[in-house]
């Protein structure tokens, strides 16, 4: 017999599973999962580790239930974020060098080389796959690949010619996150900070000072009637800007924003802030109007400048009331112009003296400023002077008034400001024309994905409203770069196809990865792949007879049964996916279903790669095992819901998994003839073989867990407490340790691997059939006793701890067969407050009177108190609990080292008798 040694199982079983998970169209039902490729650009956290483990768990349950299982992998180095890695490498910036020297441990040979970014690429899908294999994941190695393939490519440009002709892709100019040092837009791939940040659409309203304009951003452009001021900072420095012929007062930002927003920019000269306070400026909607001091005006928000409307935003109302009590501006009051329900003539001022705000410090007035606008804008409707619309339809209507007749224009600007690429640079909005974009907005192309959604099953079912929000919301799609890796657009090869753009059908690529390798990449026309996927045949395809092969792979394979991913996907490339499929495949073979997982957390916090607070997964394999690894991982919490990481929990686990290799290997040898003990281990193994399947079915791996480990350890243990015979066990332990190591070998398959040798099992335990339920092995009343005999020890125990005296003698009184029908009467009733008129019509309860109505109030709380599984249980049999405490006297006797009487309740002999009820015998000590 082998020594528990983790890393010894993980070299053996490493060993005999090179190869042996390379799955192949067979006769026996498929399941194929695919989890979003890595990007192999940093080390993997155990964040990540869990994105990919939790799969495998279910790969490998799956296969062992006799399916033929694809589990693939390949790595996505499209897009320009390597190339930004290593740039800020080669410039010797210190941040992104400690990251990968210091965290991410790179030999400092390697590191000099990073200056090529397919370097960094390289080693880290290498890394990647070797992390990956250590940790037991059951892939099929021969379909990896890289999205730079040539023979990708080709793929990739078959399927975009697919969705040119079908209209899906087209040219524009719009607002997109746009990094100036790398001349490129950037997805949420290319930053590191301020994924989450919109683009907001401001519109810029003039205001005539002298010659000049003074622009004020909004995003309310209706309360321009209500503006009594304007708010410039006088401790910010202004420039005077030419921009497009005209001349305008903003921030230096400004300037700098607004070149990139379609206008011409012109620095005339610098204007400090100071001097623009108490000047008059100009609007004909509002008239002539002050601009009044403000510190809290951001110049690297929007304009740099803000028109005040005091009656309907909360921040407007204190700033001003701020200025009166110095005793300024007294004559300024705040003038309404929307009426909406719940609020008085002016909304601010309510909301504002309701919360009781002393000033605009106050930590309340972000979600007070929500509130009114929330308010305003639901329910709202203007003044009948100001045309008495709606607000929601009002604003747009200012809106183009103002750009048609009152010189303005439009402004985006990030919600957040701090939004950064990952070369270092700040990221900025820019309107960009000739771009390509994948028209997600077509309502049609909606409509065709909503109806498919409807067919998919979502895990957990709660985000099926986050994907039917996203179909919903989603706008066109910059979906081409100027810079990075990757496949250019077939019809405009001056752009590159961006990553979250070239990653939504390689589910598909997969089937075929392996095979279509054998073929040189200039031969791999949109007629190939027409065939392979549509089935439209074409002369001259290149090796039909080969092809076809290909075509069987698919046919096979497809459609996907599960996608996994994290949830922060689910905005974007989790419903893109469905978006590309059913833009190019037919109905049977679009995804079937999608499992969306939480996050991971650290000792509490976040994890994040930028950030520093990651363990990577290497060493935690090294440090704790593989096995360890995953079985904390996935037992941790179910997979959609978050899971925090700690040390201490994480070595706890490691017992676990030693406990369960030695108790395999010392009961593998237990030999004797079964009684009726082994009856009820082998009955309750049938219960945590169904609830693991069940739980593991429903990608429950916690719940697994719980069945699988814990379940069975907890009545083995009981089972060995309960043998009287001296001995370790019986027979029955042989069978139980086959199914308990099959059990476990999804989750923990190294130690699994290793336990079915030495258990002189035959094969692979990762190929072992699945424990099937035995029905014809279920005995509820066996099970029932040893339930009864558990509580009544767990009762004597408490008792036990709590008397003073030093016991000589146990007695346990059993209640009457009469107390046993009210209990089976109370339990089969549907109607548990009308039962007791039911009881008390029989003429023999009558006669007991006041005994009877008690033993029903006392029967109805033990009710209550029980399992429900074991209220039914006891509902149908009739268990004779005398004759089970009886047989187990001995056991009894040896666990409390005192004499053990089993009697019928008398109160005669004890009165605390009269309280036995059944499953519940009344237990005297003396
Ligand atoms: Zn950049």
């Amino acid at each position: 017999m082998s020594e528990f040694n983790m890393q010894q199982f993980e070299s053996t079983a490493g060993e005999k599973w090179e190869q042996v998970f390379e799955a192949n169209p067979s006769d026996r039902p498929k399941f194929y999962i695919t989890v979003a490729y890595p990007y192999p650009s940093g080390a993997m956290h155990v964040g990540h580790g869990r994105t990919y483990i939790v799969p495998d768990v279910i790969a490998r349950f799956w296969r062992m239930r006799g399916f033929e299982v694809l589990y693939p992998m390949a790595f996505h180095v499209t897009g320009a974020p390597v190339i930004g890695i290593s740039k800020r490498i080669a410039r010797g910036d210190e941040t992104a060098i400690h990251l990968y020297r210091d965290l991410y441990k790179v030999p400092p040979k390697v590191l000099a080389q990073f200056i090529n970014p397919l370097e960094i690429v390289r080693h880290f899908s290498e890394e990647y796959m070797r992390v990956m294999k250590s940790c037991g994941l059951s892939i099929d190695w021969r379909r990896r690949f890289t999205t730079v393939d040539p023979t990708y490519s080709k793929f990739i440009e078959w399927q975009w010619k697919h969705l040119g002709d079908a209209n899906h892709v087209v040219k524009g100019a719009h607002p997109v996150r746009y990094c100036p040092q790398c001349e490129n837009p950037v997805g949420d791939h290319d930053l590191l900070e301020g994924d989450k940040a919109e683009v907001l659409k401001f519109t810029l309203v003039m205001f005539q000072y002298g010659d000049s304009l003074i622009p004020t951003a909004t995003l309310r452009p209706e309360t321009i009637y209500g503006v009594t001021n304007l708010w410039v900072n006088p401790a910010v420095t202004y420039v005077k800007v030419d921009v497009d012929g005209h001349t305008w007062i903003i921030s230096q930002e400004a300037a700098d924003k607004i070149l990139l927003q379609d206008h011409t920019v012109r620095i005339i000269e610098q204007i400090p802030g100071v001097t623009l306070i108490d000047q008059k400026v100009f609007h004909p909607l509002c008239g002539e109007v002050p601009v009044l001091p403000a510190e809290f005006v951001d110049p690297d928000m929007a304009s740099g400048a803000v028109m005040s409307v005091p009656a309907h935003a909360p921040f407007d109302y204190i700033a001003l009331r701020d200025l009166q009590k110095t005793g300024k501006y007294l004559d300024i009051q705040p003038v309404p112009l929307i009426t909406v329900p719940g609020y008085g003539q002016v909304p601010a001022k309510d909301a504002v003296e309701r919360e009781g705000i002393q000033n605009q410090l106050d930590s309340r007035m972000d979600a007070l400023t929500q509130e009114v606008y929330a308010a305003e804008f639901s329910s709202g409707k203007l003044f009948e002077a100001y045309g008495g619309k709606p607000v929601r339809i009002a604003r747009d209507d200012v809106a183009a008034l103002m750009i048609e007749q009152y010189g303005s224009t439009v402004m985006y600007e990030f919600d957040n400001r701090n939004v950064v690429c990952r070369c270092g640079s700040r990221v900025y909005v820019k309107i960009l024309h000739d771009q390509w974009f994948l028209q997600y907005s077509d309502p049609e192309w909606k409509t065709q994905v909503s109806g498919h959604l409807n067919d998919m099953a979502l895990v957990p079912p709660e985000v099926r409203v986050e994907f039917e929000r996203t179909i919903d919301w989603l706008k066109d799609w910059a979906c081409t770069r100027r810079v990075g890796l990757g496949t250019r657009l077939p019809w405009d090869p001056a752009w590159l196809i961006e990553p979250l753009s070239d990653s939504t059908i390689y589910m598909a690529y997969y089937t075929i990865a392996h095979l279509i390798r054998e073929f040189a990449p200039e031969v791999l026309t949109p007629e190939v792949f027409e065939f392979i996927f549509l089935g439209k045949e074409s002369p001259n395809l290149p090796e039909r007879e080969k092809l076809g092969k290909l075509r069987e792979e698919f046919l096979y394979w497809y459609p996907y049964n599960y996608r996994f991913s994290a949830k922060d996907l689910i905005s974007n490339h989790l419903t893109f996916q469905i978006f590309h499929h059913v833009a190019i495949f037919p109905k049977q073979y679009l995804p079937k279903g999608m499992v969306v997982f939480g996050m991971g957390l650290l000792n509490g916090a976040k994890m994040s790669s930028s950030k520093g607070n990651v363990f990577l997964l290497e060493d935690a394999v090294q440090e704790f095992g593989a096995d360890t690894v995953r079985m904390f991982l996935v037992g941790s919490a179910e997979p959609w819901q978050d899971f925090d990481w700690r040390n201490e929990l994480v070595s706890s686990t490691r017992k676990q998994i030693e406990r369960f290799w030695n108790t395999i290997i010392e009961s593998a040898q237990a030999t004797g003839a079964d009684c009726e003990l082994d009856v009820w281990l082998i009955s309750r193994l049938q219960h945590h073989i169904g609830r693991t399947t069940e739980s593991l079915m429903k990608f429950q791996t916690r719940q697994a867990l719980q069945e699988a480990f814990f379940g069975v350890e907890a009545d083995l243990k009981w089972y060995r407490r309960r043998l009287s015979d001296g001995s370790k066990g019986h027979t029955s332990l042989k069978e139980l340790c086959s199914v308990w190591i099959r059990l476990m070998a999804p989750i923990i398959p190294f130690t699994s691997e290793q336990l079915w040798s030495e258990t002189g099992e035959m094969g692979l335990a990762s190929f072992a059939a699945w424990p099937e339920v035995d029905d014809s092995r279920v005995h509820p009343m066996i099970e029932l006793g040893e339930e009864l005999l558990l509580r009544t020890v767990e009762d004597i125990e408490s008792i036990m701890k709590l008397i003073q005296i030093t016991p000589s003698s146990l007695t346990l009184c059993i209640a009457p067969s009469w107390k046993q029908e009210i209990f089976r009467t109370i339990a089969r009733s549907n109607d548990r407050n009308q039962v007791i008129k039911e009881i008390m019509k029989d003429e023999n309860m009558r006669m007991r009177g006041k005994d009877a109505t008690d033993a029903v109030k006392q029967c109805t709380t033990l009710i209550h108190r029980l399992p429900p599984q074991i209220v039914e249980a006891l509902s149908k049999g009739d268990l004779d609990e005398e004759d089970i405490f009886n047989r187990a006297k001995l056991f009894l006797e040896k666990e409390f080292g005192i004499p053990i009487t089993v009697v019928p309740a008398d109160p005669g002999m004890y009165a605390k008798a009269a309280a036995a009820l059944p499953f519940k015998p009344t237990i005297v000590i003396e």
